[in-house]
């Protein structure tokens, strides 16, 4: 694939990310659109038809030289029907995305649920680069999770492998969205930490995280390292949850290298330093002393990148 090229795109429920990147991994271009998604289906296809051509355009590149498109979105997705069968912020049920856009392009298109496609990114151009078996998890609103073994990414029966965020971490703990309790997700997620901080708040504490009228887990991460001791607990106990979730899974896949990213990923050392204490005292100790626990090199472009590089292992596969 020298001197070629592939565009990836990120599907979200607020914006659409595309993106031309070469072989290496590298960006060209990039350009992102609001999704607007009360205008509905067929306007957020041509939204991400009018960011592919201007991409293509605006790189001086024809159809020719690029090779495939790239596609992650939430799922839950049909792979093999390059379906999205719905997904909570998009309007979308059972809608065949893969064919209008091969129908338009004449190229190669694939699909991925956006955890998979961010690990595939991290895998084959990020944190993970020149590893074997790689778990990637990332913690923002939520928690999601990605394995690629042996080069594959692990998809499991239903292609719903590594949910981890609704791994029960807590028997009797508070209910998640997907109707479980304890989960990790409800545990140790960026709403989890801003939640524990707005309750302290209205509970009277004395802490610095009262000054926010909308406090995120970002403002906790901001006073816990200016010694606030509310928002440090608060932290301590997220870390710790994720920490647990970590390790539960390092148990299971015995990876070489678990790749942490998403918002929370990016509060500092303390997250990766937290995270690797709690490993180390609870996880099997031959697979601990023998994983390295990054955090994840590509950002906010791990989506794009990521969904690029399904089409980049599409073609290694098929060459
Ligand atoms: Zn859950």
């Amino acid at each position: 694939m020298k001197d070629e090229f592939v565009v990836g795109v990120d599907l979200g429920g607020t914006k659409i990310c595309a993106a031309v990147i070469n072989s290496r991994g590298k960006i060209i271009y990039d350009q992102t659109l609001p999704t607007k998604v009360w205008m509905g289906k067929t306007f957020i296809l041509n939204t991400m038809i009018t960011l592919i051509e201007e991409l293509i355009q605006k790189c001086r590149l024809n159809n020719k030289k690029i090779k495939g498109i790239g596609v992650g979105s939430p799922g839950p997705l049909d792979i093999s029907k390059g379906e999205i069968i719905c997904a909570p912020n998009l309007p979308f049920k059972n809608f065949d995305i893969i064919t209008p856009l091969k129908d338009k392009f004449n190229i190669p298109v694939y699909l991925d649920n956006d955890a998979n496609a961010a690990a595939l990114g991290e895998y084959m151009f990020g944190a993970g680069r020149g590893s074997r078996n790689m778990i990637f998890i990332t913690v923002s609103t939520g928690i999601g999770g990605g394995a690629v073994l042996n080069g594959n990414i692990y998809r499991g029966n239903t292609q719903n492998a590594l949910e981890v965020g609704h791994m029960t971490l807590e028997k009797d703990g508070p209910l998640c969205n997907c109707g479980n309790r304890g989960c990790a997700e409800v545990l140790a997620s960026g709403t989890a930490i801003a939640r524990e901080a707005k309750r302290a708040v209205n509970r009277g504490e004395v802490t610095s995280l009262s000054q926010y009228e909308n406090v995120t887990s970002r403002e906790v991460f901001k006073e816990a390292e200016l010694g606030d001791d509310t928002a440090k607990r608060i932290l301590d106990t997220a870390l710790n949850y994720l920490g647990i979730c970590v390790a539960n899974v390092m148990n299971c896949f015995d990876p070489d290298v678990v790749v942490i990213g998403g918002g929370v990923s990016k509060g500092g050392s303390i997250v990766i330093d937290r995270i690797s204490g709690v490993v180390k005292k609870r996880c099997f100790k031959t697979i601990s002393e023998n994983t390295k626990i990054l955090q994840a090199e590509l950002g906010t472009y791990a989506g794009v990148i990521g969904a690029a590089a399904l089409v980049i292992m599409g073609f290694k596969k098929n060459s």
